[in-house]
């Protein structure tokens, strides 16, 4: 049975893998030069690195199964992370429940309540109640004001730009649940990190397909998807500049939804949940720098002046001398995708984010950066609206073997390479299944 698997992300390659461990005859086809999409990795030097900063969280069950799997788990490590605010021009410690306490931009009965309130998000169960409530409503109802507009209410305009008063509470929920689940009895958030980037998981998955026969290609764009008789019949791709036409039983789509929708006409309630979900795209630069920026892997910024949501610092995570002692230093910022910052040169944009880099650190300076590298995500953050549960594109569309399975599948939870894996593990079962009744 040929199985045609469009785009070579996490998702992809993982569907891959196991369909080719089970005997299918698979063939992946990636628009890009690169395999890994979102998880992918770029060369600094003679290590890999991601071309947005990615980790693990001690609750990510599914990834590090994979990882295990693959014979992969000696590479796995742990680390302690650190994270850092940046408000009122000060910078923060903000790793800890004390340093919670310890949080000037707010009232101390504020910070009392931020915390309890956290807590009481960590220990809820049943999330479904919360569906039909924005995050941005919640918080104010229940945290008020000053919690709103110094904390959290930044850290939701920052990810979700001017979707952030659509954004669920699930999202919020899950969210909180996600970074209280990754800390030890101490309170340190723990996070994971393959030692040689995940290029060692996305690296293992490939050379794993080829070994059970199966195909992955690059520069492979699909074009779309046609069916006979309302099934399936065979997919348009172009490489180097030529179009061509192969025959297959099966296509499992990975792409982004506005993408699956160029490819082949759904009927419209299909149609409307693969529109559900709007994206966000991520503007991101990785710096290699002379010296270390701050002390903290992750720091937010709460402040309108400051033209970018966060710096990750991973040499804060994972030591400097595995980047041959210098550092690297995130930028990130999620945007809409019509926003101004994707259309500035980026050295111009540089210019302006190491100018506000300064603001946060003023010894910074010209001097300290070594080299940088530029990437622009489109679908890097699908920002999921109320009442969703109803509105996910299911994996089965309804055309007759052609499977879906993307990040707007991801609810409650938030986006990430753990739930990828998920999806494509169910993706996997629900073939099997219907292999099985043939
Ligand atoms: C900045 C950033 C930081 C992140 N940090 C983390 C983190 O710390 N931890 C974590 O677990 N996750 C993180 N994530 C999320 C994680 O990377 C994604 O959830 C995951 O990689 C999505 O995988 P995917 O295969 O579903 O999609 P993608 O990675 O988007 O892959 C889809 C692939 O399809 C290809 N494609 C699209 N159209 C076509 C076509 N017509 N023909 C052929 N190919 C096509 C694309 O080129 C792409 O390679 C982060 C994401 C970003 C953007």
């Amino acid at each position: 049975m040929k199985v045609s698997i469009i785009g070579g992300g996490i998702t992809g390659l993982t569907v891959a893998y196991y369909l080719s461990k089970n005997g299918f005859d698979v063939t992946v086809y990636e628009s890009s030069y690169f395999f890994g999409g979102q998880a992918s990795s770029i060369k600094i030097d003679e290590y890999n690195i991601e071309r947005g900063y990615h980790h693990i969280f001690k609750n990510d069950y599914e990834i590090i199964k994979l990882i295990d799997e693959l014979g992969l788990n000696q590479s796995l490590e742990w680390h302690k992370s650190s994270v850092g605010m940046y408000a009122n021009g000060s910078l923060y410690k903000f790793s800890t429940p004390i340093d919670l306490l310890k949080y000037k931009p707010i009232s101390l009965i504020n910070r009392i309540r931020l915390g309890l309130l956290s807590l009481y998000l960590q220990k809820k169960k049943n999330w479904k109640p919360y569906e039909a409530i924005s995050a941005n409503k919640w918080i104010l109802k229940y945290a008020g004001k000053e919690i709103y507009n110094r904390v959290w209410g930044p850290l939701l305009k920052a990810k979700f730009g001017i979707y952030h008063k659509e954004i669920a509470m699930p999202w919020f929920w899950s969210k909180m649940k996600t970074r209280f689940a990754s800390r030890n009895k101490r309170g340190d958030e723990i996070l994971g990190y393959l030692k040689y980037s995940f290029e060692e998981l996305i690296n293992s998955l490939i050379d794993n397909i080829e070994e059970n026969s199966g195909k992955v290609k690059l520069n492979h764009k699909v074009t779309s998807i046609g069916q006979e008789k309302g099934r399936i019949d065979n997919i348009e791709y172009i490489c180097d500049g030529i179009k061509k036409k192969v025959k297959t039983d099966i296509v499992i789509c990975t792409a982004p939804s506005y993408e699956i929708k160029k490819l082949i006409n759904f009927n419209q309630k299909y149609t409307d949940k693969l529109s559900a979900a709007k994206y966000l795209g991520a503007s991101v630069f990785i710096l290699k720098l002379r010296k270390q920026f701050s002390p903290y892997y992750w720091m937010n910024i709460i402040d309108d002046e400051i033209p970018f949501l966060g710096l990750i610092e991973h040499t804060n995570l994972v030591s400097k001398d595995r980047y041959g002692g210098n550092h690297i230093l995130y930028i990130t910022n999620y945007l809409s995708h019509t926003d101004e910052i994707f259309k500035k040169d980026t050295k111009e944009l540089l210019d302006i984010y190491m100018k506000n880099l300064k603001k946060i650190n003023p010894e910074f300076n010209k001097e300290w950066l070594l080299s940088y590298h530029y990437n622009a995500v489109s679908a890097a953050q699908p920002v999921i609206p109320k009442n969703y549960s109803s509105l996910i594109p299911e994996i089965e569309s309804p055309i007759e073997n052609l499977l879906i399975g993307n990040t707007t599948q991801i609810y409650p939870e938030d986006r990430g390479t753990n739930y990828s894996i998920k999806i494509a593990g169910e993706i996997v079962s629900l073939l099997k299944e219907k292999v099985r009744k043939l």
